[in-house]
């Protein structure tokens, strides 16, 4: 399992969205691939997310196709494993930073 914390970059306002499927939810490159450039990488997705999480589906689904709305967080096991938060993205993936 693990949680994304999706921070609406206007306001600065941070959703804290978990992962948390035993089988589908195990953080490894194929996540890293999806936030970092696959369907979790678009604005769109992240609004979804961040407003479902707060109980607002509707509001969710009215978006469009963007690029930085959204930034996000990535925690498992306790451990940051990728984050956009910092001005320059930095990603760690076991134990290596990557600049
Ligand atoms: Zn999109």
């Amino acid at each position: 399992m693990y949680i994304a914390e999706i921070r609406e970059n206007a306001t600065g306002d941070i959703e804290r969205v978990a992962f948390d499927h035993p089988e589908y939810d195990v953080w490894g490159p194929n996540k890293q691939f999806d936030w970092e450039e696959n369907n979790f990488s678009c604005d769109c997705n992240r609004h979804l997310l961040f407003w479902r999480n707060r109980g607002d589906e509707e509001h969710g689904w009215n978006t469009t196709c963007s690029e930085g709305r959204f930034s996000v967080r990535i925690t498992a096991d306790g451990e940051i494993v990728y984050d956009e938060f910092c001005e320059s993205v930095k990603v760690r993936w076991l134990g290596l930073a990557v600049t």
